[in-house]
């Protein structure tokens, strides 16, 4: 049993013209193992700048607040300290990796995370299994990571890596987002074999309510202006489906 606490979490980013923004106006959240948190909210109002954060990327400075796991000061540890602390971030943008496989990549991380390399017929056999059941073909793993990947290869590689390095967190940003509704039923089914298989605590962050049908959430945050402004139960979800964001941004 694990617990990732963020508390009145402050984040800027540099703008081009040199300017600093504050992005994250004091976050608080806090995410058990087995838990889905659902957080949703408008375009631009820092979703993905809250998952970036969390997992260390250089563009984000936290310049107030706390996450931490299970007590440890998660924003003081390097991004592969952070990776081997059991947190794995979905990017909504994934990047190239040129020049390496989808195997070796996944063998790398395993071994990096794991702090030893896997057993290689355990390994292949759960490589397999893996891909299998996101129907992968498994020529997809002699691809080189994300180079030419369709919108829908890449959400399948994310889940493919949560599913083989089993975080205790898992922070998937807008993995719906351009998925057809199969292509989302079999990304979503291998959210639900992750939960199933190792309990990770999960963030769900999407813009829209449709995910929800498949991966159910135990708590949803409305996320407006940089923090959470409402918080409730799977209902809460169902009343924006209906609503839309409309009744928390302030009136034009
Ligand atoms: P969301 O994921 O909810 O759509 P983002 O976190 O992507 O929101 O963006 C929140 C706000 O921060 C937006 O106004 C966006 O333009 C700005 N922003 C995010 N990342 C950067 C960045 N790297 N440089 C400059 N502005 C950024
Ligand atoms: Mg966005
Ligand atoms: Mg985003």
């Amino acid at each position: 049993m694990s617990t990732l606490e963020i508390r009145d979490l402050h984040v800027t980013v540099d703008e081009a013209d040199g300017s600093v923004k504050e992005i994250l106006r004091g976050v608080d959240l806090t995410i058990a193992s087995g838990e889905v948190h659902a957080v949703m909210g408008p375009n631009g109002s820092g979703k993905s700048t809250l998952a970036y954060s969390i997992a260390g990327h250089p563009k984000y400075t936290v310049t107030g607040g706390t996450v931490t796991l299970d007590g440890e000061d998660v924003l003081a540890m390097s991004v592969d300290e952070r990776a081997r602390a059991g947190m794995f971030l979905a990017m909504q943008y994934p990047v190239e990796v040129p020049g390496v496989t989808v195997s070796n990549f996944l063998r790398t991380a395993k071994t990096a995370i794991d702090g030893e390399a896997p057993k290689l017929r355990t390994w292949v056999k759960d490589v397999k299994q893996a891909m299998d059941d996101l129907r992968m073909d498994a020529s997809f793993a002699e691809r080189n990571v994300n180079e030419h990947f369709s919108g829908g290869e890449k959400k399948r590689h994310e889940i493919l890596q949560m599913e083989l390095l089993k975080p205790k967190f898992a922070i998937l940003d807008e993995t719906d987002s351009g998925l057809d509704v199969d292509a989302l039923k079999i990304v979503s089914e291998g959210v639900n074999r992750s939960l199933a298989a190792v309990s990770p605590g999960v963030l769900l962050i999407t813009h829209y309510t449709r995910i929800l049908r498949y991966i159910k959430p135990d708590f949803v945050h409305v996320f407006v202006n940089g923090k959470v402004a409402e918080q409730g139960g799977p209902e809460l979800a169902e009343s924006l489906e209906e609503t839309g964001y409309d009744r928390f941004l302030a009136p034009a």
